[in-house]
């Protein structure tokens, strides 16, 4: 076999067979096929797709390039506990997992959720959590499945061993514009949530101005590849369509997450972000037969994050991984964004969002930039909101000594458009399947 051959197939438009995608994926991990070739097929994947059984096989392949999670082992009369973990497409706002995790742990149910870093516009769960002190991302295996057993529910970043197809090919996708392809998003996303050994997973698939799926459409076909190659590969999946055209919450930011994050687990906080965590874990608790009811799961759910059970089990899993818990992690000064307008509020870009944190440095533009937790924005108004010139419709956390002070809040001001006339406000949850 050639990998000449094989790209021009590709390029051509026809299918590949499991043994040419092997053939690929194997050479690339061994350094017998360049990443020259690679870049050329993944192009070529780009252009002309792959079908249902090449995206499976591919998939196969990345995953079998590493190792798996130790499945749970039953104790002496009782079952294994049933494993789930959310996969979310990113966005601003979205601190769904901090939630999730420990509120789908109150339910006996175990979440090994192996999560990643921010880099571009939508931050990464990893960084909201070093928010808090001492926190530890890079839990051995052994420390994985110790957490479970004691906690439930473990937050942490990907071992080196898992999918080390997806690092490779991921990081080639990066640097020759191949990151947008269904296919390659597909086996990159499940290759590593297949290594979990899970028996349940939903899928928070966003578009619009703050994600990189920016229509519903592409969402859908997203989500419609992801659920039936998670099927093919024998784990049941669900998925969510969500909207991205604003900020989820009102917090964006590392530390301005965390502590969001926390009132929602105390029962407050914005309603979107528990409408959303709530959705998802319903979609988990019905799938794993762990309640009768969609009704009954949203109930469940309101009633664990208000009566402190979802809280209590997030402060155990802070501590577990060395963190320091506290109610409120300290944020840098704040200075208020003012309407220069009446109106209606029509968008919120989303872009300019991400990148006036990347700019404050709270993002990042390479895997390997450290990133300030302290800063971030408030955004206090949502679209179809009627807003009156001088009311304060975000707040900045960032120094007003901070370079580039006055373009930072510039952008942030231009983010918020407004309309003359009403507008309506955007459903946030489009699709449930
Ligand atoms: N997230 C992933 O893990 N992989 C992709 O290809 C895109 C988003």
């Amino acid at each position: 076999m050639f990998a000449a051959q094989i790209i021009s197939k590709k390029r051509d438009g026809a299918t590949l067979s499991d043994d040419e995608i092997r053939f690929l994926i194997e050479g690339m991990v061994s350094g017998d096929v360049p990443e020259y070739q690679i870049s050329a097929w993944a192009m070529a994947v780009y252009f002309q797709g792959m079908n249902p059984d090449e995206t499976a096989n591919l998939t196969r392949c990345m995953l079998e390039s590493g190792e798996r999670l130790t499945p749970p082992i039953p104790s002496a009369g009782s079952k294994a506990k049933l494993r789930v973990d959310k996969h979310s497409t990113g966005g601003l706002g979205d601190k769904v997992s901090l939630v999730l995790a420990p509120l789908l742990a109150t339910f006996d149910l175990h979440i090994p959720m192996l999560s990643g870093r921010g880099l571009g516009i939508t931050g990464g769960t990893l960084d909201k959590l070093e928010s808090f002190e001492g926190f530890r991302c890079d839990l051995t295996e052994k420390e994985i499945s110790a957490q479970l057993e004691t906690i439930g529910c473990v937050i942490t970043g990907t071992t080196p061993n898992i999918a080390p197809a997806d690092k490779s090919l991921y990081a080639l996708r990066d640097v020759t514009g191949t990151v947008p392809s269904v296919p390659l998003i597909t086996a990159s996303i499940l290759s590593k949530k297949l290594a979990e050994s899970l028996d349940g997973l939903v899928f928070d698939v966003k578009f619009g101005s703050g994600s990189f799926m920016k229509t519903a459409g592409h969402a859908k076909e997203l989500s419609t590849s992801l659920r039936n190659t998670a099927a093919a590969m024998g784990l049941p999946a669900s998925s969510l369509l969500s909207s991205m055209e604003q900020p989820l919450g009102e917090m964006v930011g590392n530390a301005c997450e965390a502590n969001e994050s926390i009132e929602i687990l105390k029962g407050q906080g914005p309603r979107d972000v528990r409408e959303l965590t709530i959705a998802l874990a319903a979609q988990l608790l019905c799938a794993t037969h762990t309640v009768a009811s969609r009704d009954k799961a949203v109930t469940s759910c309101e009633t664990n994050l208000d009566n402190g059970l979802a809280l209590e089990r997030f402060i155990q899993m802070i501590e577990a991984q060395g963190g320091t818990y506290r109610e409120s992690i300290p944020l840098a000064p704040s200075q208020p964004i003012l309407a220069v307008d009446d109106g209606w509020l029509l968008s919120v870009n989303g872009n300019d969002i991400g990148n006036a944190i990347i700019a404050m440095g709270g993002g990042r533009t390479v895997a390997t930039e450290p990133v300030d937790h302290s800063v971030g924005i408030r955004c206090l108004a949502k679209i179809g909101d009627e807003i009156t010139r001088g009311q304060t419709i975000a707040e900045c956390y960032y120094p007003k000594d901070g370079s580039n002070h006055k373009s930072i809040h510039g952008q942030l001001a231009s983010a918020f458009k407004l309309s003359q006339s009403p507008c309506d406000a955007v459903p946030l949850i489009v699709e449930a399947d």
